[in-house]
């Protein structure tokens, strides 16, 4: 393609955008050389192959803009204050993350290119964009879920296969690195602090979320719930007829899709004029029927509605759809306890989420804080909390809000941060709770300091209770 052909782009990060990035920009005739930070066994085989092409791959050194590049291609995960982006900003070279990159393919060649529904927020992202692809198929579009879910982006604009539309899930970072990209329709499902010391504040981190909704053409869909993402709405700049339509789990206003009766109604895209309102689906259509989760089933809704999809096809698409593991999935139930995984709780806003939706808990909490702080968390879910076990490298902090707002609350403190504390954890657990309670992982905190990830603590936790249900057996 001319517009690469020749020229030197720098891809920052090897990885999961790092490498299909630097294939795809290579075989555009781009000349293209790979920094890393890292320098260990897995990235030297990445880099291995890489070469093998005719790619340059520099190990062990991130920070050092090799001479004559024109363009970076950054991991998105990558820090902006790293020192790479300073000497790019003092050099004028442009810096494009991974969907910025998908962005400008998509443009190229005449490529028969689908429009975005795009979704971003703190917490439920996966649930949506899993939710809203599967409202799509039951419409019978050609669609996927991709995005900051597994399924690159770049994959799905340059793959073989031909989509009508794409649910397309944005994390804060892509959405940072990503200037161009116009969606059809857009939401920010929520917005609390999260990654804060990654985008620097609070601000900072909202306006990277706002930009999902730059050059929206049809809607910007806001959480009526959540007064920021009405105000990132009415910042954004937007195609001339881009209607602002809200979310609510109550009655739904004029150009907003609410509940009423447990029915699931939109009052924003009505097709009968007659009507003023259309009724979608049932609230035991959401699976889990939990509140933040009909949030997440209007969102979607929302976007499927704004691309046009008729009501029948939203409730079919409802109850189809089944959740990813790790959020809030049933494990077992031993001697009259309900045991949750909620690994997928990484943060206070999404445990919060779950710890509303039940009754007389036993929650296991801790690992990384990523800066956060837990005051609000323990003071809105204290009434809840049968008891608290604790894990973890950050856990004194949430053991601090505990003592403010919850002291009569018994908190087991496991001061452990190896993998078999889970089992120990879910034991301690097991024993606080009684009939008719519910043992809730819902962490709200990272998982890197004792786990590879929140699928591996997640799978630690249902492993001992298992193991606790053999026990008790
Ligand atoms: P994301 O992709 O944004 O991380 P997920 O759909 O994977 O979101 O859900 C992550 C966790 O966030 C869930 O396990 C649940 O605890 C919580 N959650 C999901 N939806 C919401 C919501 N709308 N509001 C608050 N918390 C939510």
């Amino acid at each position: 393609s001319p517009e690469f052909q020749g020229k030197r782009v720098t891809v920052a990060g090897l990885g999961v955008s790092g490498i299909p990035a630097a294939r795809v920009l290579h075989g555009l005739g781009a000349v293209v050389t790979v920094v890393n930070d890292g320098d260990d066994e897995r990235s030297r085989a990445q880099a291995g192959e890489l070469q093998a092409l005719g790619v340059t791959v520099r190990l062990g050194d991130g920070d050092t803009l090799p001479g004559g590049t024109e363009l970076i291609v950054t991991a998105p995960g990558w820090k902006p204050d790293k020192p790479l982006f300073a000497a790019a900003a003092e050099a004028g070279v442009p810096v494009w993350g991974d969907v910025e990159l998908a962005w400008r393919l998509r443009e190229l060649d005449g490529r028969k290119a689908a429009p975005w529904l795009a979704v971003t927020g703190t917490n439920g992202k996966t649930t949506t964009v899993q939710m809203l692809a599967s409202i799509l198929k039951a419409a019978g579009l050609r669609t996927a879920a991709v995005g900051n879910i597994g399924v690159s982006l770049l994959d799905a604009v340059l793959g073989e296969e031909t989509y009508d539309v794409l649910a397309v899930e944005l994390s804060s970072y892509q959405l940072h690195w990503a200037p161009s990209p116009r969606a059809h329709s857009a939401v920010v499902l929520n917005l609390a602090p999260d990654h804060l010391d990654w985008h620097g504040s609070m601000e900072a981190y909202a306006a990277d979320k706002g930009r999902v909704y730059e050059g929206n053409r049809v809607a910007c869909v806001y959480n009526v719930a959540d007064k920021a993402t009405e105000d990132l709405v009415r910042e954004a700049d937007v195609e001339e007829g881009c209607r602002a339509v809200g979310f609510t789990l109550g009655t739904p206003g004029p150009s907003q899709l609410g509940v009423v009766d447990g029915i699931l109604v939109d009052r924003a895209f009505v097709e009968n004029r007659q009507k003023n309102a259309q009724e979608l689906a049932e609230v035991s259509d959401v699976h889990p029927s939990a509140p933040h989760n009909i949030a997440n089933a209007l969102a979607a809704a929302a976007l499927a509605r704004a691309f046009g999809v008729p009501a029948g096809a939203v409730r079919d698409g409802l109850r189809a759809f089944t959740p990813d593991a790790h959020r809030i999935a049933h494990v077992a139930d031993v001697d009259g306890v309900a045991y949750v995984d909620d690994s997928k709780a990484t943060n206070t806003h999404a445990a919060e989420a779950s710890l509303a939706a039940y009754e007389s808990i036993v929650w296991i909490a801790g690992g990384l804080a990523k800066g956060a702080t837990f005051d609000e968390l323990v003071a809105k879910s204290a009434q809840r909390l049968r008891g608290v076990v604790l894990i973890g490298a950050d856990r004194a902090l949430i053991r601090e809000a505990l003592t403010r707002h919850a002291p009569e609350v018994p908190v087991v403190d496991l001061a452990r941060t190896d993998t078999g504390a889970m089992l120990a954890a879910v034991q301690e657990a097991a024993r606080l709770a009684g009939p008719g309670d519910t043992v809730l992982l819902a962490p709200a905190c990272a998982s890197m300091d004792m786990f590879a990830n929140y699928n591996k603590r997640g799978d630690a936790f249902a492993e001992a209770v298992r193991e606790l249900g053999t026990a008790s057996a």
